[in-house]
């Protein structure tokens, strides 16, 4: 596996638009983009720091992850996400070390980006992302 850094954290939040605000007027950081990716039922608001960005993630249905994590875990982080070379390669060397995947194969993030997830039972409870910009 080869990870170059620390693609995004992500943050689950009830309302984005007042979790932008405090990042905004309290971090002093700048929000560059805010897009719903539909299919993970979410809005997403990203900040850059460094080379790493900030995700939050407000759900927009209260049956969608983000929804149901609010619920059982309430807000907070949700995720860790790696920039890796080789996503797919990635996916199967974690998978041959017994790492259960939730998706074995890259599916389309926000961003563009190609992204997979690892089971937190399997990454001592952290929601693990792997990502990968496109070709
Ligand atoms: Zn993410």
């Amino acid at each position: 596996m080869n990870i170059s850094h620390i693609e995004h954290i992500g943050i689950a939040v009830k309302n984005i638009d007042e979790a932008i605000k405090y990042y905004e007027n309290v971090l002093g950081l700048k929000c560059y983009a805010v897009e719903e990716v539909a299919d993970q039922k979410v809005k997403t608001a990203f900040f850059m720091v460094g080379q790493t960005k900030i995700e939050l993630l407000e759900s927009t249905s209260p049956d969608g992850p983000i929804g149901k994590f609010i619920e059982k875990k309430g807000e907070g982080i949700h995720h860790l996400a790696f920039a890796v070379n080789g996503l797919q390669n990635s996916l199967e060397e974690v998978k041959s070390k017994n790492v259960i995947l939730i998706d074995e194969k890259g599916r389309k993030g926000a961003e563009g980006l190609n992204i997979a997830f690892l089971h937190p039972k399997s990454t001592f409870g952290v929601l693990t992302e792997l990502c990968e910009k496109p070709e």
